[in-house]
């Protein structure tokens, strides 16, 4: 090709037309070439190797592997554990399938339906800490339709980029945990009667993601603005759990199996236990809520999470990797004082978090309702204490002159 002298050999803009040309050898170069040719550079370094992320499969790693890791740290939930141990067990066999010709693994996003508090968010955080892969958490509830008020669906990607330090190999591996997905559904029946900018609009718009496709990435999330630069991120190997309470949709579930019991049932069909519906939980219900066929279809693995008893509350108070009980000794044990709780102020704990409906999220405020005056004075106590039994009726007094306490529900 012939050299043009004062033009910049990769737009072919001449000298008048830029503000700087650099010269080569054999060519020029201008300033936005150069630009451009950095951030093509530093997207490249970005998108190799996987940035400290393994996705390969181990030798141990098993469906009963994977549970017994979130038996650590989740307590109960056993067919929920079992379920998602599954799925992200054939999930990874997915991505490490060799033969392209061969029998397609299909992806398996994974929806979970529990009351808020049961562990939804703490299983897919336990999942992604033993995966070692990229994870992200987000809200369905702010995202909008484009064109409204809110952030754009492929801002969830911006999340998970994020999380691998915009490592793109790696995002196209992670996790996104997309919470109350059930508050992205449709508000009425009929799809066409006004536009439902929260609704229907934002479960199309995840499909899309849920499906498989090339998405473009806001960098910094919000919402996509022409002037900003892109990030191209493929979702088909990209792992989407999907969690939601579903207020009320034990009503739905309750009229099926009523009409099932009417219609079919026999005589040795265990009777319904209608004090946990949402066991029975399947694909139509949900639909029902509210959520579109299509997107649905996209969420294959369905699993239901028990509500928490009293039992189970006072195990996550004690049993966890990282249990509140295990937390304080912990602390306390960094000032030199070795503490112990009595099993009287532990189930005291849990009959209050009963009573104030604050599920497991409440064990901690009351926890640290009960223990902030000790953690004030005692590090700088003039009298070193070594040892300390938090009994009863020490919580009974510091809880009940809390606000917390002021919290009663009638
Ligand atoms: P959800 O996502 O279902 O609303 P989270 O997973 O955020 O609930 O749970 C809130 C907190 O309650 C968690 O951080 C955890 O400490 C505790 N928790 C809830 N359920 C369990 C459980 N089954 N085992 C252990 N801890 C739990």
């Amino acid at each position: 090709m012939a050299k043009r002298d004062n033009h910049c050999s990769f737009c072919g803009r001449s000298r008048d037309e830029v503000t700087v040309l650099i010269a080569g050898i054999d060519g020029h170069i201008c300033e936005s070439c150069t630009d451009q040719a950095y951030q093509i550079v530093v997207e490249e370094v970005k998108s190799k190797g996987t940035g400290g992320f393994d996705f390969s499969l181990r030798d141990n790693f098993k469906p009963k592997e994977i549970k017994g890791f979130m038996d650590q740290y989740v307590i109960g939930q056993i067919e929920a554990k079992k379920t998602l141990s599954v799925a992200v067990y054939n999930h990874y066999k997915r991505l490490n399938q060799q033969s392209q010709n061969d029998v397609e693994i299909e992806k398996s996003n994974i929806l979970l339906v529990g009351e808020t508090g049961t562990g939804k968010t703490l299983m897919a955080k336990t999942i992604a800490k033993y995966l070692n892969v990229p994870f992200a958490i987000v809200d369905a509830t702010v995202f909008t339709e484009a064109g409204y008020v809110g952030e754009d669906v492929e801002s969830m990607l911006s999340r998970l980029l994020q999380a691998c330090d915009y490592n793109i190999e790696a995002a196209e591996k992670g996790i996104v945990y997309i919470d109350e997905i059930d508050k992205i559904a449709r508000k009425s029946d009929n799809p066409s009667i006004t536009r439902d900018v929260s609704g229907e609009g934002v479960q199309q718009a995840l499909l899309k993601m849920l499906e498989g496709t090339e998405v473009n990435v806001p960098p910094q999330g919000g919402r996509k603005h022409p002037e900003q630069k892109m990030i191209k991120v493929n979702t088909e190997n990209i792992l989407f759990i999907c969690g939601g309470a579903f207020a009320g949709i034990d009503e739905v579930i309750a009229r099926r199996t009523q009409q099932q019991a009417i219609g079919f049932r026999t005589q040795d069909e265990v009777a319904v236990d209608k004090e946990n519906l949402l066991q029975y939980i399947n694909h139509q219900d949900i639909r029902k809520f509210g959520l579109i066929p299509e997107l649905l279809g996209r969420m294959p693995v369905l699993t239901h999470l028990n509500p928490l008893t009293a039992d189970t509350l006072r195990l996550i108070l004690t049993q966890p990797k990282n249990a509140l009980t295990k937390q304080y000794e912990k602390l306390f044990d960094m000032e030199g004082i070795a503490i112990q709780f009595t099993d009287g102020m532990l189930d005291y704990v849990v009959e209050k978090a009963i009573e104030l409906k604050l599920g497991a999220r409440g064990l901690r405020s009351i926890c640290e309702a009960i223990m902030n005056d000790a953690m004030y004075e005692m590090p700088s106590a003039e009298e070193k204490v070594t040892e300390w039994v938090v009994t009863e009726e020490y919580a009974r007094e510091k809880f009940e002159g809390s606000k917390l306490n002021k919290l009663k529900v009638a």
